[in-house]
């Protein structure tokens, strides 16, 4: 994935249903400039039995035989499709198909046993591999499974954050957790990381937002799952898009996006840098307050201890949360997180008491 391809764009339906339904989203997303690459689901990993489980190897015969009709991707290339892999043989019957792009959804990655399969069958494949967050915010089974394709000799491997699944979701399918997936990018800053808003969304209404925020966040790029009649759908027919409405969303994306390689345009470049200073600044003010403050706690340890007072003051506390929540309004801070953030301070202040 080159900087200069970002956002990459993948979309393409959450399964392909018939020979007919495939090529109708073919041919919408061609006319795409954005659509790097058409996704569409072959084995359907379904949660409880009976669903429709995918159409399995004719739906790739489709693939490859639409990769060599005279229907192109924007760039002018042949079509490129990819699919999700959870058994060795589906990566063996993608080879024989010629695609060259799968991904590792995130039941799989959940399993280090399917994951180990997987990589033997991947190991020598040449085949690109993108690895889907596991259903639960676990970071050392998203890298455990990044590792193994590692050690199995891929060596085109990139994330796709779709959510994790929680008790409470919060609205939505699967709760984003954005901190999992900064934390993933922090341990392995070269890795390119997708984000799926249509996983994670689980409707059509919450797909815009939640792309914008990863493209805020600086994401390499999006895996979207767009239908050619969303509604009629086998599976997920309440969060795909139709073609239009991805371009609608591409177009309002892409206008705002930061420039290619991440960088702010010269215009604005000086006034960041300068504001950026004064952050760095107010931070060491802060954190020499914050030292300030614990001292007062060390001190007042001490003088409890002799009075023979508890460390833990609740009127005292209940007070300082009083006053210092008033002078937040005033400064326009958000409630909840002064709330918490005194929390964390007066945590801390509990600690050293307690330790002395
Ligand atoms: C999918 O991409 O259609 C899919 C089943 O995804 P996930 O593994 O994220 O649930
Ligand atoms: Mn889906």
């Amino acid at each position: 994935m080159e900087h200069n391809d970002r956002p990459y764009l993948i979309a393409g339906p959450c399964s392909v249903e018939s020979r007919e339904q495939l090529q109708q989203i073919c041919e919408a997303l061609s006319r795409q400039p954005r659509v790097r690459l058409i996704r569409g689901g072959v084995w359907k990993p379904r949660t409880r039995p009976g669903g429709f489980e995918g159409l399995g190897e004719p739906a790739l015969r489709w693939m490859q035989e639409l990769r060599e009709s005279p229907l192109r991707m924007a760039d002018g290339s042949p079509l490129r499709f990819c699919c999700e892999v959870a058994r060795p043989e589906h990566v063996e019957l993608c080879r024989r198909y010629g695609i060259d792009t799968v991904w590792i959804g995130a039941r799989t990655t959940s399993n280090p046993f399917m994951v180990d399969d997987l990589c033997q069958a991947l190991h020598n494949s040449g085949m690109a591999v993108m690895v889907k967050n596991p259903v639960s915010p676990d970071i050392r089974l998203w890298l455990g499974a990044i590792e193994r394709l590692q050690h199995a000799g891929v060596d085109n491997i990139s994330a796709i954050h779709r959510g994790f699944n929680m008790y409470d979701n919060h609205g939505y399918r699967n709760e984003p957790l954005w901190e999992v997936a900064m934390e993933l990018r922090h341990q392995l800053p070269t890795l390119p990381i997708l984000c799926d808003p249509s996983h994670i969304g689980g409707s059509t209404a919450l797909v815009p937002q939640i792309a914008k925020t990863a493209l805020q966040l600086d994401y390499d790029g999006l895996m979207v799952e767009v239908h050619p009649s969303p509604t009629h759908a086998l599976t997920d027919a309440a969060q795909q898009l139709t073609p239009d409405e991805l371009r609608d969303l591409t177009e309002k994306l892409l206008s705002r996006q930061p420039a290619a390689n991440g960088q702010p345009s010269a215009t604005i470049a000086p006034e960041l840098a300068l504001l950026r200073r004064k952050i760095d600044s107010v931070d060491h003010d802060l954190l020499q307050l914050l030292g300030q403050r614990m001292q007062c706690s060390h001190q007042i340890a001490t003088l409890k201890r002799e009075a023979g007072m508890t460390v833990y003051q609740s009127d005292r506390w209940a007070s300082m949360v009083d006053d210092r929540l008033r002078q937040a309004a005033r400064l326009g801070l958000n409630e909840a997180f002064t709330r918490e953030l005194l929390e964390k301070i007066h945590g801390e202040s509990i600690r050293i008491q307690m330790e002395k």
